[in-house]
């Protein structure tokens, strides 16, 4: 069987090796980086790398700049943070390709690094073009990608650097399948599934991917209300998808038991939006027409909570309030620390996907030791996740 090639599978000392990673890092007006995760994420494979004597070559993309130059968007605060979490400055160049950069990457020695530009400076990156990924080649001998946050793209640096060079997963890649993979075999039961967030659309390939495999199915934030309105209840001025009430319908009656999906009991509804909202706990059916459904009521928190003490295999997408404002944090809240105890009292393992709901736990004070693993990657996690193909780790297993 084809198994997951890493850079402990060949030796990189003296090597001019590419490495992609994910540095799309959220900055504010001013460039400043907001949150460096995805940096330091990267940082075993970089650490690896440079002590076994590596010529390193890295590369990233941030935002979307379109195949143009924009100043706003280049990687120097990234280089710079990057310099600063490993305690030595960090050279970066202003271009990707070209005579500049084939010069300075020919110029390193054995344990030394450089990062290119942002790579979608250049049309060729999405576009994966045959030419743009020459030129990207010459500058190396072998391409390690990390990048696991666009590995669900087939870029010219994730899939097709992989098809011209000889290509490694990095640590971070590894770290991601391995939590990852599992859920999509036999996960240990039982198996629970907390499904939050805006929009069915979004879960809609999970649900269809897991209602066969999963014991609990606890659905909760905007989501719920699709499922609540289905149910023939009032939602008021709720986030609702009305387009959606058939395919919700379509869902619970894909149920592999009664119980196995499990809807808010009652919900904390208020009628404005804001961090001093006034808010109120009502039962499912007694959400009054001028008011909006934003987070899960304690009754609901109790019987999730439950199921997840008891469960050994968790995966959370999507938090259970509009966790923005202060008033609408109770559900997420309570839910993550039952999940942070499952793991310390039973060893349950759970992973959260998804972008908003990391984020969300991490402002709410919990912490990379509380769950069994955060993936870095949203859209790269809800793919795979879905029974998708990544194509940037496809070509990595040999
Ligand atoms: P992820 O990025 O983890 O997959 P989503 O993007 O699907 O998560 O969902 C995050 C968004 O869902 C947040 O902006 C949050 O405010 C919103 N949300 C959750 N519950 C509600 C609700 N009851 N009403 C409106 N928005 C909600
Ligand atoms: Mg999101």
């Amino acid at each position: 069987m084809p198994t997951l090639q890493t850079i402990r599978d060949f030796n990189p000392e003296g090597k001019k090796i590419l490495l992609r990673v994910d540095f799309n890092v959220p900055q504010d007006e001013q460039g400043n980086i907001t949150d460096d995760n995805r940096i330091v994420k990267a940082l075993p494979t970089i650490k690896y790398l440079l002590e076994k004597g590596a010529r390193l070559i890295i590369m990233s993309h941030l935002g979307r700049p379109d195949g143009q130059v924009n100043e706003k968007m280049r990687l120097d605060p990234a280089a710079k943070r990057l310099g600063e979490l490993l305690g030595k400055p960090v050279k970066k160049l202003n271009e990707t390709i070209g005579e500049n950069v084939q010069k300075e990457t020919e110029a390193l020695a054995n344990g030394e690094m450089l990062m290119l530009e942002n790579t979608r400076f250049y049309p060729g990156e999405e576009a994966n073009d045959a030419e743009f990924i020459k030129q990207l080649a010459e500058l190396g001998e072998v391409f390690v990608n990390d990048g696991f946050g666009v590995s669900h793209r087939a870029h010219a640096t994730s899939t097709g650097l992989a098809s011209v060079l000889p290509a490694y997963a990095g640590f971070l890649i590894e770290a991601e399948m391995n939590a990852l993979q599992p859920l999509m075999g036999e996960p240990k039961q039982p198996f629970t599934i907390i499904f939050g967030g805006a929009k069915i659309k979004d879960k809609i390939g999970m649900i269809d991917q897991f209602i066969s495999k999963a014991q609990n199915i606890l659905i909760g934030g905007g989501l719920a209300n699709t499922f609540i309105a289905a149910l023939g209840h009032e939602v008021g001025q709720s986030l609702c998808e009305k387009d959606k009430l058939d395919l919700a319908k379509e869902i619970l009656a894909k149920a592999t038991s009664p119980s196995q999906i499990v809807l808010p009991a009652d919900v904390i509804i208020a009628r404005e939006i804001s961090n001093t909202a006034a808010t109120e706990v009502v039962a499912i059916d007694a959400v009054p027409a001028d008011a909006k459904i934003l987070d899960a009521g304690p009754q609901t928190v109790e019987a999730f909570n439950a199921i997840i003490a008891q469960s050994a295999t968790i995966l959370w997408n999507g938090p259970l309030g509009l966790t923005e404002f202060t008033p609408f944090q109770h559900g997420t809240r309570n839910v993550a620390q039952a999940v942070a105890d499952a793991k310390k009292a039973n060893n349950a393992f759970s992973v959260l996907g998804g972008g908003d709901t990391a984020e969300v736990l991490k402002t709410l004070g919990f912490h990379d030791e509380d769950f069994g693993h955060i993936s870095t990657g949203g859209g790269a996690s809800l793919e795979f996740l879905s029974g998708k193909k990544l194509p940037g780790i496809e070509v990595l297993y040999r």
